[in-house]
């Protein structure tokens, strides 16, 4: 189990070093994040261990879980997962220090109201639906850039950048659509020179896509399967909102 965890990052290091030197991409701009739902510690302490520094979790409920066992091994935690607003004085309490999957007000006001109440700050990334597809989370591309704004006010909430999760097709040029837009939307927002907003950070690819993400200019790739293996829970019960509980 540790050895194939272990290949299993060396060939994702590999991969990542291809695509940055194929796109003249500097290698210290992509930065890998473990994507943990539904691993047990052990597996996610063999990678920390060997390393990795950056985890991340889709769900309050696992990272609460995972939390004490992995306190032994210094690592920083993200929240990449479809968060519900009566879960968020629940996830203030583990040490996420950044909220990839911001996509709504409601919820950025809630928890800068949380924040402000616990005098604490949080970094966040705007999730973005950059496949328009019903099932996935995360705001209208057309509505980003006002959300954005909307969220710069509010001063607990640093905004650091923008996430996707890219349609899932083995057609290479609809998933490279995802991303283009995605760095698109980056662009526009950055002309506009928002205060309080910050727009280093491009959160796309995952284990199938990688590649495509780096070449259109990610800056983490969130990978999963690809290092800790096929999950038995199906996606849709971490990212539709139909069947969420
Ligand atoms: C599970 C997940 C990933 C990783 O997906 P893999 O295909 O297993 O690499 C990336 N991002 C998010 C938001 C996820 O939920």
């Amino acid at each position: 189990m540790k050895e194939e965890i272990l290949q299993n990052i060396a060939v994702i290091q590999e991969r990542i070093n291809n695509a940055c030197k194929e796109n003249g991409r500097n290698l210290n701009e992509v930065k890998l994040l473990l994507a943990t739902k539904t691993v047990p510690e052990e597996r996610i302490k063999i990678a920390l261990r060997a390393g990795q520094t950056l985890i991340a979790e889709n769900k309050v409920q696992e990272l609460k879980e995972k939390h004490e066992a992995l306190k032994e091994v210094q690592h920083t935690n993200h929240f990449i997962g479809h968060l519900q607003t009566n879960k968020i004085k629940d996830l203030l309490k583990y040490d996420v220090s950044c909220i990839q999957s911001l996509d709504r007000l409601d919820l950025a006001e809630k928890l800068h109201q949380r924040l402000q109440f616990e005098n604490k700050t949080i970094e966040v990334l705007i999730q973005i639906n950059t496949s328009f597809e019903e099932s996935k989370f995360g705001v209208n591309p057309n509505d980003a850039i006002e959300l954005v704004k909307q969220v710069a006010q509010l001063e607990t909430l640093k905004i650091k950048g923008l996430m996707t999760i890219g349609l899932f097709s083995a057609e290479t040029e609809k998933v490279r659509k995802c991303f283009r837009l995605l760095k698109n939307i980056q662009e526009q927002i950055i002309v506009l020179k928002i205060p309080n907003v910050d727009m280093q950070e491009l959160s796309m690819g995952m284990s199938g896509d990688l590649e495509t993400a780096i070449a259109e200019g990610a800056t983490i790739v969130r990978v999963g399967t690809a290092i800790f293996g096929q999950r038995s829970t199906s996606d849709g019960y971490y990212w539709n909102e139909k069947i969420d509980i």
